[in-house]
């Protein structure tokens, strides 16, 4: 188990743009604020979402496009550093009318966003390649 404590530093609220990839935005703000390590949560409703789950035997992630315009219905994540850069980690239920999909997000067009992030103080956990999973995770 590796553990790490924080205090908080500050927090946003952050609208981001239409039509305007989400995981892009929210990695521009972050090097522009220079947050390096942080909480991530959202609402709000996007299109052409890709999403993907980790397959645990082939060590890669599965992909799929959903098309579809949804609602946000949960964003949660965090931010630590990847290669020297804040790295948002992002997972997402997004739904419809019934119809629901669910994973680590790739990449969404915005519709309209809203994020909540809480600041962290201290030293950013820093991710590294990880052999036993395939993942990069916090070393
Ligand atoms: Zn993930």
């Amino acid at each position: 188990m590796k553990r790490f404590e924080f205090k908080i530093k500050r927090s946003y609220l952050v609208r981001l743009d239409y039509g305007k990839d989400l995981v892009d935005q929210l990695s521009s703000f972050l090097e522009k604020e220079g947050v390096q390590t942080a909480y991530v949560s959202g609402i709000g409703a996007v299109k052409n979402a890709e999403i993907g789950y980790y397959d645990q035997k082939k060590k890669e992630y599965v992909k799929r496009r959903v098309e579809e315009e949804l609602e946000i219905l949960s964003l949660s994540g965090n931010v630590s550093l990847k290669d020297g850069r804040p790295y948002p980690h992002i997972h997402v239920v997004l739904g419809k009318d019934g119809n629901v999909y669910a994973g680590h997000l790739f990449s969404a067009e915005v519709f309209a966003c809203e994020i909540f992030l809480l600041v962290l103080d201290d030293e950013a956990p820093v991710r590294d390649f990880d052999s036993l999973t395939g993942l990069f995770l916090w070393s």
